[in-house]
């Protein structure tokens, strides 16, 4: 199935949609499913995802291992366990082969299913039953939708929304003013943002990220490589505090330059504050590069290890950053596109609080 009769099938169903991610409630469980791959005719991969108010006991994994065999021409499946993710598959030359990986450590259900069906007619009772088996599992395991608002942490849900990763119960009211605030931040970010100060910010957050590894030499005589992950977090900070806009390449660039440049800063005023406290003499960065003549080998490995580590950092910060203007606004509009009633609505104080939204990471531009 290509992506258009993978929408069809899906919005028949009742799911709402944003192009890729599909969201919609089964008796009850609130899913979300992802398109992933397929072709008109063809092969069609998703994922879905469900979030539990328990975490997800192993068992419930091979249960729904076992019962979505059913859907596999062949009994062949496998097992994986690695880092709290389990993974297993029962795919093979049938009509349908569905896979199931669960994360044990979050309260979430990931069942992955693989059609090789060449007809949306085929797919379409595989997809339906494999919905079925895994609500199914869950509700004999007793798995419990999570009853608290993501937003206010208040009971008393009358609304399905996409917040924080899963589609699941939410306050109406809460994702409304959370998406409007966190657009309304965007717009401003937009409006009053600049690259300038940003760049500024980036330097000076640069500088102050690189004073933890300088201090620790001068007062504990400690050198510490990963200290140097603070630089570009810093920079990144740096960014954000004078207020630069958050989009575009400039934020991610300013933190790459100001964090390379602060290598060499770093290194150098590491060697002049070690030079002068053991012989008093403060070395100028002409000595340094005297001594980085010398003593070349040495002093690259030192460098070497430093950008390693400010390489995490600008990792990190990517990470972040990725998560810019653009993200944030697609988020909140999702999130209230997504925003469904729920009837009836869930048990609760009869007239929930106003909620404060606090922002969750996703959204979030930290
Ligand atoms: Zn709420």
């Amino acid at each position: 199935m290509d992506i258009n009769q993978f929408t069809a099938a899906m919005t028949a169903r009742g799911f709402v949609t944003d192009g890729k991610l599909f969201c919609g409630v089964y008796e009850g469980y609130p899913l979300s499913v992802t398109y992933l791959k397929g072709s008109s005719g063809g092969k069609t991969t998703f994922s879905m995802e469900a979030m539990f108010e328990q975490k997800v006991p192993r068992k419930m994994f091979k249960q729904v291992r076992q019962r979505t065999r059913g859907y596999s021409a062949t009994q062949r499946g496998s097992a994986a366990a690695g880092s709290g993710m389990v993974a297993a598959g029962a795919v093979a030359g049938g009509a349908l082969g569905a896979a199931i990986a669960m994360n044990s450590t979050q309260n979430s259900a990931l069942p992955q299913c693989f059609s090789i069906t060449s007809t949306v007619q085929d797919f379409e009772p595989a997809f339906d039953g494999l919905v079925a088996c895994t609500v199914a599992v869950a509700r004999e395991f007793g798995l419990m939708v999570p009853a608290l608002c993501p937003i206010c942490r208040q009971p008393g849900c009358d609304s399905y929304a996409y917040y924080g990763g899963a589609y699941r119960p939410v306050h109406g009211h809460c994702v409304q003013t959370d998406s409007y605030r966190q657009q309304e931040k965007v717009q401003l970010n937009e409006a009053t943002g600049s690259y300038g100060t940003g760049v500024i910010g980036a330097v000076l957050g640069g500088v102050v990220g690189a004073l933890p590894t300088v201090l620790l030499i001068v007062f504990l005589n400690v050198i510490s490589a990963w200290l140097c992950a603070l630089i570009p977090l810093g920079a990144y900070f740096g960014y954000k505090l004078l207020r630069g806009r958050l989009s575009g390449p400039v934020p991610l660039l300013s933190v790459i330059l100001v964090s390379l440049l602060m290598v060499p800063v770093t290194e150098y005023l590491s060697y002049a504050f070690i030079f002068l406290r053991e012989i008093g003499y403060f070395l100028t960065p002409a000595d340094y590069l005297t001594l980085f003549q010398e003593y070349a080998a040495d002093m690259i490995v030192e460098l070497g290890k430093t950008l390693l580590f400010v390489g995490l950092g600008v990792v990190i910060v990517f990470g972040i950053i990725r998560r810019g203007n653009s993200h944030t606004w697609q988020q909140a509009s999702f999130s209230a596109a997504t925003l469904r009633p729920m009837n009836p609505p869930m048990a609760g104080p009869a007239a929930p609080p106003p909620c404060r939204p606090k922002h969750r990471p996703h959204t979030k531009e930290v």
